[in-house]
């Protein structure tokens, strides 16, 4: 048995994704080993993000203030909305280049079985910001997977009833089914984007 404090560092560490235990254990040596500095740097990284970065009060993407890098650049075309699922969906479309407009995080995707509503995303705020005025398209970068696709169906549809001229553009076929967009690369990505159908 080891000492409570490396014990609780290796299950604080097993608790991240895609880490098991033997490599939580290995981690917690590898922090052990390190200097005050480089261990207390992480801690304190841990620390800084999450008292700093929220959500953009336009869009919803991580921003270290009220509003995100994107929404605050006058340059990104205020009439293209990309709607994700996660902020972390943002980042492969930024790599492809492809996309000048700004963007909607849902915060997830309608799975009716795991109790996600409508009323649990940001699609009223979606809504909103369309209804608002000079939106000209929404594309619906949705992962492709069964609620994505659920997700991106519902939406189109909300759309459609309430802002009729608003064209409504899914990302085109060719990305893997059933993957996240996380893990498309950019060339697939910026395909499926620049090739973008209506639905
Ligand atoms: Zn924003």
């Amino acid at each position: 048995m080891q000492p409570a404090p490396i014990q609780r560092l290796v299950t604080e560490l097993g608790k991240l994704p895609g880490i098991g235990a033997r490599t939580a254990q290995r981690l917690a040596f590898h922090v052990l080993r390190s200097s005050d500095e480089e261990a207390l740097a992480l801690a304190d990284a841990i620390r800084e993000v999450k008292a700093r970065i929220g959500l953009c009060e336009v869009c919803f993407n991580l921003a270290d203030g009220p509003r995100c890098r994107i929404c605050q650049d006058e340059r990104r075309d205020p009439e293209l909305i990309c709607v994700v699922e996660e902020p972390q969906d943002v980042i492969p479309i930024e790599r492809t280049h492809e996309f000048r407009g700004r963007y909607h995080v849902l915060g997830g995707a309608l799975s009716p079985i795991d109790g996600i509503d409508p009323e649990d995303l940001k699609i009223g705020e979606l809504y909103a910001r369309v209804e608002d005025g000079e939106v000209r398209e929404v594309v619906l970068a949705t992962n492709p997977t069964t609620t994505g696709e659920a997700t991106a169906l519902h939406v189109a549809e909300g759309l459609r009833g309430r802002a009729p001229d608003v064209a409504v553009t899914r990302l085109a076929s060719g990305l893997p089914v059933g993957a996240d967009l996380e893990y498309a690369d950019e060339v697939t990505l910026g395909k499926a984007l620049s090739g973008r159908r209506a639905l």
